[in-house]
């Protein structure tokens, strides 16, 4: 049985102002363009996509990190786009994020203790001793040892890091957690035991994970449902299996071709993506695939595809399909 959605996400744009200079008027780059999706309790959302292709913009704006151009995000029944002062405080913590690069988001001369403890104190938790005995009990939740508490972030490991940078995401115990391509920067073998590790913790503490990665083969490992994301919009969207055995999309297909199958019976054909990503400030006409596209008609160039639903749970934006 399904649980109710956490976060239910509908027509969300982000417009950056462009950069370019001369240019007799303004453009804009769509980071995010009519992005809607639903996010239920306890499950991981996968969303995927070439790089810039705006996924973590998406992350970033439900932080409020960056404030939207247009659209809502309702989270457990409060639009979190309305909230300020003390409202959105709360929502922060109960909302917490996970970046790429371990080495960037901690502070090098601060210790692994005080990182981990700061939260505590920003949010008023707890005297000092229960802040340490707090501290401890999460380097013992993410596989490290006590003796780390006094250790400098360039003293441990890129894996040991990203522990450290999971453990202050939890410490302030939060519901919903965006992990924005948390393993890209990791050995394979490394990049295995810290989703095992990402998948134990959600059962452990009950999370729910936005997980933001260009590697579908990644994803595949740790979602329940994936979102395809091309050029700021949301192309395909279907649970892990289905989006795996039956993908609908050309894109999805091409994305797929690329990840390494593990059946070497399977004849699963290598689709090659021609030319680059176009430019968001100057997105094609109609469907912004179609310039790459292989199977490509007229329409495909005039008219904008609309995300339809091809099966209970199986959404895809293609003319062809
Ligand atoms: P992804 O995470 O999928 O790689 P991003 O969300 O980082 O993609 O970027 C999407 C697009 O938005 C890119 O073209 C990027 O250059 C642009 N962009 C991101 N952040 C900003 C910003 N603060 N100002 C202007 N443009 C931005
Ligand atoms: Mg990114």
């Amino acid at each position: 049985m399904r649980s109710l959605p956490m976060l239910k996400v509908s027509g969300l744009r982000k417009y950056y102002p462009s950069k370019q200079q001369g240019t007799w008027r303004s453009k804009q780059v769509k980071a995010v363009d009519d992005v809607s999706f639903l996010l239920y309790e306890g499950e991981t959302y996968g969303l995927v996509g070439e790089s810039g292709c705006g996924k973590s913009t998406l992350g970033r704006t439900l932080l409020r990190l960056t404030e939207p151009t247009e659209g809502s995000a309702v989270y457990q029944g409060e639009e979190l786009f309305a909230l300020s002062g003390k409202s959105l405080q709360a929502y922060r913590k109960q909302l917490q994020m996970v970046f790429q690069d371990p080495f960037a988001s901690l502070h090098p001369r601060k210790t692994i203790g005080s990182a981990l403890t700061e939260p505590l104190i920003i949010h008023r938790i707890g005297t000092q001793e229960d802040r340490y005995a707090r501290v401890l009990d999460m380097l013992q939740i993410v596989g490290l040892q006590a003796d780390h508490y006094n250790r400098l972030p360039h003293e441990l490991s890129g894996g040991q890091r990203q522990r450290v940078v999971l453990a202050r995401a939890l410490i302030l115990e939060p519901k919903l957690v965006i992990c924005d391509e948390p393993v890209s920067a990791l050995d394979v073998i490394i990049q295995a035991q810290i989703l095992n590790l990402m998948k134990q913790l959600q059962q452990d503490l009950k999370l729910t994970y936005l997980f933001i990665a260009h590697d579908l083969g990644v994803v595949r490992h740790i979602s329940d449902r994936i979102g395809v994301m091309y050029l700021g919009k949301l192309v395909e969207e279907a649970p892990t299996d289905e989006l795996f055995a039956n993908p609908l999309h050309p894109y999805t297909r091409a994305l797929l071709s690329a990840v390494p199958n593990p059946d070497p019976s399977s004849k699963r054909e290598r689709v090659l993506l021609e030319g680059d990503i176009p430019s968001l400030l100057n997105p094609p006409t109609g469907c912004s695939f179609h310039p790459r596209c292989p199977l490509a008609t007229e329409r495909c160039g005039n008219e904008l595809p609309l995300k339809r639903q091809v099966a209970a749970t199986h959404y895809v934006a293609c003319h062809l399909v």
